[in-house]
């Protein structure tokens, strides 16, 4: 087994490099093991990502954040851990799929989640070119005025199709050939708004140009659409939070307090694993405020925090100046505007 690590990283997308950029930067020695599946990766344009006018490119973003976490001493490796294990002592012991035996004091998980996509021909190429589409609170305002169809069932899927509905009134709501499972309220609701739903099987989608061009019913019935929203449902990547016993909700995203300490001591987590919105900046958020979590433990096992002292919060608010009349406020605007 190698020298212990101040901090092991489970998962390479943005949230686990944002904690790697932050330990880096804290002098800390962190580890990122990835198996480079990032949800992130698939992203053909963001245009919510703040910072990036023009959008930014999933593959791109990763790549940026990769190199500026090198660049401040964090190391990443490709790989897969297999198991994870708390020691009595302090600290955890976690096992690479190749094998390997590595220590660490403490743990962020940034393991994501995974979509349940549908089964459809070249999947990520119809991703990349928009005809395929997975988060409207990412991408809706693409899709404005858009003919779009949703593909699911139940009330997730209708609450995603009440939220397109924001943007476009010609929507569709897909099952796939699975029921509905909706109440007739709900389905009164759409009728209403002047959805349309379809139980049918589909049994192709055509496209040309770059775009799709049709869905075909097992019926034979032919459906036209800009835009084909996937709201089938994400499985998180827990594995590892069970074996360490951490608090979950009953969909398998780990519960956090605020400082995205789980309900295990030493094990955080950050970004889709963690119960809440499965976006890039709540990711590098949360990976912040574990990430400096992480480094006040730390500290703290290090004498740099006294023992019986006020505990510094992992997030410190900004000190308050002792001037705060306005009479202050005016002058630093002067000062700014000087
Ligand atoms: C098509 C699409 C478009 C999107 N568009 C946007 C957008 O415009 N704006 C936005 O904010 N969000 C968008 N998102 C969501 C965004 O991609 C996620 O919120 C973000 O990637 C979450 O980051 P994360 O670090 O938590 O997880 P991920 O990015 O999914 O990274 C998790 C990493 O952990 C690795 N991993 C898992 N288990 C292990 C293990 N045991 N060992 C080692 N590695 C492991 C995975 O392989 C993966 O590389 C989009 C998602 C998709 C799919």
């Amino acid at each position: 087994m190698a020298g212990k690590l101040d901090c092991l990283i489970v998962g390479g997308g943005p949230g686990g490099l944002t904690a790697a950029i932050y330990l880096a930067r804290f002098r800390r020695s962190a580890l990122v093991v990835d198996e480079a599946k990032s949800r992130c990766a698939w992203i053909p344009t963001s245009h919510n990502h703040a910072g990036f006018m023009n959008g930014i490119n999933g593959l791109d973003l990763l790549d940026r954040m990769r190199c500026q976490a090198v660049q401040y001493g964090a190391r990443l490796e490709t790989g897969s851990i297999k198991s994870l294990r708390r020691l009595d002592e302090a600290g955890f012991v976690a096992v690479t799929e190749a094998g390997e035996e590595l220590a660490a004091e403490t743990v962020i998980l940034a393991t994501g989640v995974i979509d349940d996509q549908p089964r459809l021909p070249d999947l990520f190429d119809a991703v990349q070119r928009g005809l395929i589409r997975v988060c409207p609170i990412c991408d809706a305002y693409e899709v404005i005025d858009k003919k779009v169809a949703v593909i699911g069932h139940g009330r997730d899927a209708m609450g995603e199709v009440l939220f397109i509905r924001g943007y476009t009134a010609d929507l569709t709501m897909l099952t796939l050939g699975t029921p509905m499972n909706l109440t007739a309220e709900d389905r009164n609701k759409l009728s209403e708004l002047g959805i349309r739903t379809v139980e049918e099987q589909v049994e192709r989608v055509t496209e040309e140009d770059g775009r799709i061009t049709k869905v075909i019913l097992k019926s034979g019935e032919e459906l036209e659409f800009d835009t084909l929203y996937s709201a089938l449902g994400t499985l998180a990547r827990s594995t590892l939070a069970v074996q360490v016993g951490a608090d979950m909700n009953d969909q398998g995203r780990v519960i956090v307090d605020s400082h995205c300490q789980t309900s295990v001591s030493g094990f955080y987590a950050a970004g889709d694993i963690v119960e809440g919105l499965n976006q890039i900046s709540v990711a590098m958020g949360q990976a912040a405020v574990a990430a400096t979590a992480v480094h006040n433990l730390l500290r703290r096992r290090d004498g740099m925090i006294p023992p019986n002292g006020a505990i510094p919060p992992a997030d410190p608010e900004p000190k308050q100046s002792a001037d705060t009349t306005l009479g202050a406020r005016d002058e630093l605007a002067d000062q700014v505007r000087r």
